[in-house]
């Protein structure tokens, strides 16, 4: 996905079991996503964040 601050940055969270560290994405019944756990980019624009049903929680 896009990093969702706007600074550009492609954000790719392994979804595979057997990769760590990996992120849970689940979608409701609306195609709305929630990953777990928290996004936290050590590189870039440092950004740190949740999403929950499509939204975007900032840490
Ligand atoms: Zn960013």
């Amino acid at each position: 996905m896009n990093c969702p601050c706007g600074c550009g940055q492609r954000v790719e969270l392994p979804l595979l079991l057997e990769v760590r560290p990996r992120w849970n994405l689940t979608v409701d019944s609306r195609g709305r996503p929630t990953l777990h756990p928290s996004v936290a980019l050590r590189e870039g624009c440092r950004s740190h964040y949740y999403v929950r049903a499509g939204k975007v929680l900032w840490v």
